[in-house]
């Protein structure tokens, strides 16, 4: 099998910071698909999703959205075609969650770790403290509370702030789906959220099988809007198409999964491989970043 990589640096209305955006996922393709050649699957997703955690233009790790209490919590998954799966949930302190990840998919008989205890565990396993909050998503923070203040009661920002129909959200996930020369596949996303996120608030991204999902039917990692991505458990759907679908590429399950999106008035956008290493992707924002090579 011809190793082939795909990565994404989220799905979004075109901003100014477009080119440093796509600067930073072209690299970080380009640096995984090196290691994608030595190694495997799962080293090249990590790699490239490790690259995109260390951008300041990116939503995930270094550069993640600060929730309104002004805490970073993020969510990783990592998922390989054998199904052996590890995600963190709402991880603080760290500057890449993607590794925990991996670490709780490799050393622990779980799945999903969250909250302080999933930093504990990072600690514990050797990672270092990070604060990820960099000046530019400090200010945006800042710019928020001043909307904010406007609110009546904390309360009333948890129950009544419906900001999600609205629109004006700002998305910029990171995600990479990879096969190997052995023809196994991997995917992984990271994400800081959405940008006016409630404390504890998870969104699709690392729940296995909505914003991440990978089988030896295909891998899939998703962006947009969590909350919709959950309720259509998304990445599964992709890879259900693939597998239950006649002769289906990954092109084909990319545009089906979008179709899914746009049928509940949702933006998004995905990427994919299937198991004949063809690469799919598709959106319906203005622009996802993104970057392949094969
Ligand atoms: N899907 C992410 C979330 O809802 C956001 C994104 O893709 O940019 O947390």
């Amino acid at each position: 099998m011809k190793p082939k990589i795909i990565a994404h640096g989220g799905s979004r209305h075109l901003g100014q910071d477009e080119p440093m955006r796509q600067r930073a996922v072209t690299d970080a393709c380009k640096e995984a698909y090196e290691v994608l050649l030595e190694k495997s699957a799962v080293d090249a997703v990590e790699a490239a999703i490790k690259a995109m955690e260390s951008s300041e233009h990116l939503n995930a790790g270094v550069g993640s959205y600060l929730q309104i209490d002004g805490t970073v919590r993020m969510d990783a998954a990592i998922m390989k075609s054998d199904l052996s799966a590890g995600a963190v949930l709402s991880i603080e302190g760290v500057e890449h969650p993607i590794s925990i990840a991996r670490r709780v998919m490799e050393t622990t008989q779980h799945i999903i770790i969250s909250g302080r205890l999933a930093t504990e565990f990072a600690y514990c396993e050797g990672f270092p403290m990070y604060d990820p909050r960099t000046r530019p998503k400090v200010e945006i923070w800042l710019d928020m509370m001043d909307e904010l203040r406007t609110k009546t009661s904390y309360e009333q920002i948890f129950h009544v702030d419906r900001y999600l129909e609205t629109g004006k959200h700002q998305l910029g996930t990171v995600g990479c789906v990879a096969i190997d020369a052995s023809g196994a596949i991997a995917a992984g996303t990271s994400t800081g959220g959405l940008m006016k996120n409630v404390p504890g608030r998870v969104g699709d991204s690392a729940i296995i099988g909505a914003g991440t999902y990978c089988s030896e039917h295909g891998g899939v990692s998703c962006t947009g809007i969590g909350e919709k991505i959950l309720v259509l458990s998304l990445a599964k759907e992709v890879v259900n198409y693939l597998r239950y679908e006649q002769g289906v590429t990954a092109s084909e399950a990319a545009r089906h999964g979008v179709e899914e999106l746009k049928s509940i008035k949702a933006e998004g956008g995905l990427i994919c491989i299937d198991r004949g290493g063809n690469m799919g992707f598709a959106y319906n924002t203005e622009v996802m970043t993104m970057h392949y090579i094969e």
